[in-house]
């Protein structure tokens, strides 16, 4: 496959949609990024890699991190011995990313792990195994993609925690059900730190190269079993986009995360993981022109799971 070619057909493919959609600003500090960025990257199972556009952009990861806090709970725990599939559920919620509705009715349980409910649970958990889960994280981020200057962004930890209500509320009620192990307070504010971490699509398909190599880390050694790798590829599935994943079943038909900074990753397992990144987001919070990028990909390769 000659992923550059490909890459620059996607783009170009991508384009007309770039600055379509509304750049997220319910976390202020995310406004100022400007519109008509677009880029794209992959990186096959053996390390190479290719972009196009902004590629080495860095940008905020915010609910990308996600996939990445799962599989850090997930490889430290191995499924099986942790209770983390007691406290969270792998259905997709068919809600807004930040809803509160299923909560109550659920005693507490949210749906699954990539919603805002489910991903405070896992930070809850991986604060618990390691004493302090976003700087864990970024550690774990740093290795994977090789780039050592991946960091939190203040500015924008600091715009999402004085924004935060709903968040903190999800994280109250969940609390009040017994869900949490380690205080709200805690538990948001590494929340809004992993959340917080720049990154470009570059780093980004390299960080994630695990899920495409059946949970093998860059090095070598393994941070999942093969099985948990194909658990969490699942879950981003049916659950990555929130309640657009139906929708990004039928046009893309990949294991995808998204997050409101504009990126999303997706995998091709034993093949490749790519990030597209494009800042205007569509009415549930995906990126426009990244959707667009990753159907034309799919369409071009054949290479969706359908
Ligand atoms: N930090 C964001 C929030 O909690 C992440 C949401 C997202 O990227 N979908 O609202």
């Amino acid at each position: 496959m000659d992923y550059q070619a490909v890459l620059e057909e996607v783009a170009a493919h991508a384009r007309p949609f770039v600055r379509q959609g509304r750049v997220a600003d319910y976390i202020p500090a995310l406004e100022r990024v400007p519109a008509d960025r677009f880029g794209i990257a992959v990186a096959d199972i053996h390390g190479e890699v290719y972009g196009v556009g902004d590629w080495e952009v860095p940008f905020s990861v915010q609910s990308i991190s996600k996939a990445f806090s799962l599989a850090l709970v997930m490889g430290q725990s191995h499924d099986g011995h942790d209770d983390i599939w007691r406290r969270v559920g792998r259905e997709p919620s068919g809600t807004p990313f930040n809803s509160l509705v299923q909560l109550e009715a659920e005693d507490g349980i949210p749906r699954n792990p990539f919603i805002n409910a489910g991903a405070l649970v896992v930070t809850d958990r991986l604060q618990t195994l390691t004493g302090d889960a976003s700087t864990s994280m970024l550690h774990f981020l740093r290795e994977e993609s090789g780039n050592p200057d991946l960091a939190f962004d203040q500015a924008v930890a600091d715009s999402e925690a004085e924004h935060g209500d709903r968040n903190a509320a999800l994280a109250h009620f969940m609390a009040s059900f017994g869900n949490l192990e380690n205080p709200v307070p805690s538990v948001i504010e590494h929340y809004f730190w992993q959340c917080s971490i720049e990154m470009s699509c570059r780093d980004l398909a390299v960080a994630g190269g695990f899920l495409a190599r059946h949970g093998l880390r860059a090095d070598g050694s393994r941070l999942l079993e093969a099985r948990e790798a194909k658990r969490i590829n699942a879950v981003m599935l049916t659950c990555g986009t929130y309640d657009a994943a139906g929708e990004f079943a039928y046009r893309v038909g990949l294991p995808a995360k998204s997050g409101v900074g504009g990126g999303i990753i997706a995998v091709i397992p034993g093949r490749c993981t790519l990030c597209v990144w494009s800042p205007g987001l569509d009415a549930r919070g995906n990126s426009v022109a990244g959707a667009a990028a990753l159907d034309h990909f799919t369409t071009l390769t054949g290479w969706s799971v359908f």
